[in-house]
């Protein structure tokens, strides 16, 4: 069985489903045996290859998310929603039962900070935040959920080498493996 293309992706979440990830500990390497890491927050490349496998934390928040979301969509054969946020937007949308101008105004005029200006950024590299927050499967079609605040490491390890020995996961499984 050759080794296959695994990436995980940070769009708008707090990265808890990425320290969950890192949590499922020396089982990485049993990974690592079928899978290369091509792309994720710590891998510096610029470009999201084709994968077998991306795994992707956060709700879609900008203009930013909208676009990577349809590019990793076209480049991946299997993409999994990891955790809450992606799933149902969670903390994330939070912001959605509000104005985004005034939530945008609370965050940089309104709150007490340290920056006297208290100013809106405003540069043309910044992203620009979508009125609402949209979870995965608004925007593109997800193969596989894993749910949770942040997900168990079991649920995720369990998934992934299903996956990654070509098995379907019965996400019944995954759903009993709570964070402990
Ligand atoms: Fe963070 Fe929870 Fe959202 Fe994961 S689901 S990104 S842990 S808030």
């Amino acid at each position: 069985m050759s080794k296959k293309k695994l990436a995980t992706v940070w769009l708008g979440g707090c990265s808890g489903c990425h320290m969950s990830l890192l949590d499922i500990d020396e089982r990485i390497l049993e990974v690592a045996q079928l899978a290369d890491i091509v792309k994720c927050p710590i891998v510096d490349g610029k470009e999201f290859p084709e994968v077998d496998i991306a795994l992707v934390e956060g709700a879609i928040t900008s203009d930013e998310h909208l676009k990577e979301i349809l590019h990793i969509r076209k480049q991946s054969k299997i993409l999994i929603s990891l955790g809450d946020c992606a799933i149902m937007t969670n903390v994330t949308g939070m912001r959605n039962y509000f104005n985004l101008k005034d939530v945008i105004e609370t965050s940089y005029v309104g709150s007490v900070s340290n920056d006297d200006a208290g100013e809106v950024p405003n540069h043309w590299a910044l992203l620009k935040l979508n009125d609402k927050v949209y979870p995965l499967q608004e925007i593109v079609e997800v193969d596989y959920f894993i749910p949770g605040c942040p997900p168990s490491a079991d649920a995720i390890f369990y998934v992934l080498s299903e996956l990654l020995n070509d098995r379907i996961p019965d996400l019944s499984e995954a759903k009993k493996m709570k964070h402990g």
